[in-house]
């Protein structure tokens, strides 16, 4: 059986063949391991082999193994749906959060977010393939919710993220991620300078890499399948 550590490497080499490929550079790319239902002691191994970004969906699984993994200095990013009763502890323990699709959630989470932290980095969560049960934002939304949350203080938008429809079809997979970056140009040529396209899992990361992902966000091809957990 390959390691977690072998499986960071194996990764990390493949961002840096898939950006060679389009013409960029391997650490305009940055990988974001997803932990979620993994136990503390695998993050540790992926932190051994220089892993030191981890992303978790579910609030209480992510509070337990940061007082596990306390005495390492991990970057967290949230990136599960976010319940509004539960945006004063994500404000206060994570340093991004993925998928803001509502004003009154980024309102929640900069009055939550400390007063001795940095600004939250977070990403507006795009619906870029028009299936109605997905969270985020329709394209046309995105102006208003990026101007409003550009009035928060505490809160630093940072970019987009989407989750397009599942599929190995990699001209689909390529029109989904390529809509998301033509959305961050949109903004970025108005008054925004944002520097994150929050986009690629593990079978489609290649895809989202040719158009241009700057956040990769991957579980199964580092950790292996995930136990499904019943809550
Ligand atoms: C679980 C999850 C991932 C990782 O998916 P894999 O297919 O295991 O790589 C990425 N992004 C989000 C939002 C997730 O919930």
């Amino acid at each position: 059986m390959t390691s977690i550590s072998e499986r960071v490497q194996a990764i990390q080499l493949h961002i840096q063949q898939a950006a060679q490929t389009a013409g960029r550079t391997a650490d305009e790319v940055h990988l974001l391991a997803v932990s979620k239902t993994q136990p503390a002691a695998r993050i540790r191994e992926a932190w051994a082999a220089g892993q030191h970004a981890f992303g978790e969906n579910y609030l209480q699984e992510a509070l337990d193994k940061m007082k596990d993994l306390v005495d390492l200095p991990i970057e967290w990013h949230f990136i599960g749906p976010i319940q509004s009763n539960k945006t004063r502890p994500i404000a206060e323990h994570f340093h991004w959060v993925h998928g803001v699709a509502r004003f009154k959630i980024a309102q929640r989470l900069n009055d939550a977010r400390p007063d001795h932290l940095p600004p939250l980095n977070v990403c507006i969560e795009v619906n870029v393939s028009g299936e109605t049960s997905k969270e985020g934002v329709t394209p046309l939304e995105v102006p208003e919710l990026a101007h409003a949350i550009g009035t928060l203080p505490r809160l630093k938008l940072r970019g987009l993220m989407a989750i397009p429809a599942p599929g190995n079809d990699t001209a689909q997979q390529r029109r989904q991620f390529g809509m998301l970056r033509q959305q961050l140009a949109s903004l970025n040529s108005q008054r925004f300078a944002l520097d994150t396209l929050s986009m690629g899992m593990s079978h489609d990361f290649p895809a989202a890499i040719t158009e241009g992902a700057t956040i990769v966000r991957i579980g199964t091809a580092i950790f292996g399948p995930r136990a499904v957990v019943i809550r």
